[in-house]
């Protein structure tokens, strides 16, 4: 997402893009790269984090204008579901090692998530439009699918992980193989 094309203010009429997430132990939707949690039933507003941000808190030298057009800051959302196949597979694949290596039980400093989750997303608000996807300042899960395996054993829990984010978010959720 480089190359930049053109920024919308306020839109009303929400884009529907793909966007990858992962489900934590309660079921709530985090963003893959950020420490950030969608509440359910509440829109996400985007806050500029920086790149380098892992804080919830925004930095003293933040854009303030959340997507700004000379930012990285947004919500992210791809045009192409293969491409956002491809988003997050090396943090993906560190999970699954780490995973593999511990077992599931709790890591001090270690965040493991239970499953990843791709689907679609409704963007609105203030949005940057690049080449392969955009930047909002809006946003709400518009469906959402559980990916099959991230860990072998997991097509119970993956049921279970799926009925979870279909009442908390109100939302479609299928359960699909990687
Ligand atoms: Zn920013």
């Amino acid at each position: 997402m480089i190359r930049f094309q053109a920024v919308t203010e306020s839109v009303t009429d929400p884009l529907i893009v793909w966007r990858k997430w992962y489900a934590d132990s309660s079921g709530t939707l985090r963003s893959i790269f950020k420490n950030v949690a969608w509440v359910p039933r509440q829109r996400v507003e985007a806050v500029c984090l920086k790149s380098s941000g892992i804080l919830p808190e925004p930095r003293a030298d933040n854009c303030g204008h959340a997507p700004d057009l000379k930012c990285s800051c947004g919500i992210y959302g791809c045009f192409s579901q293969e491409d956002v196949k491809a988003y997050g597979m090396v943090r993906e694949k560190v999970w699954a090692q780490k995973a593999s290596r511990i077992g599931n039980g709790p890591t001090p400093g270690l965040v493991m998530p239970s499953f990843v989750i791709v689907g679609r997303v409704s963007l609105w608000g203030r949005i940057v439009m690049h080449e392969s996807g955009v930047r909002a300042q809006f946003a709400y899960p518009y469906d959402l699918a559980v990916v099959l395996p991230y860990l072998a054993e997991v097509e119970e829990a993956a049921d279970h992980v799926s009925r979870r984010l279909r009442s908390m978010y109100a939302v479609d959720v299928q359960v699909i193989r990687a």
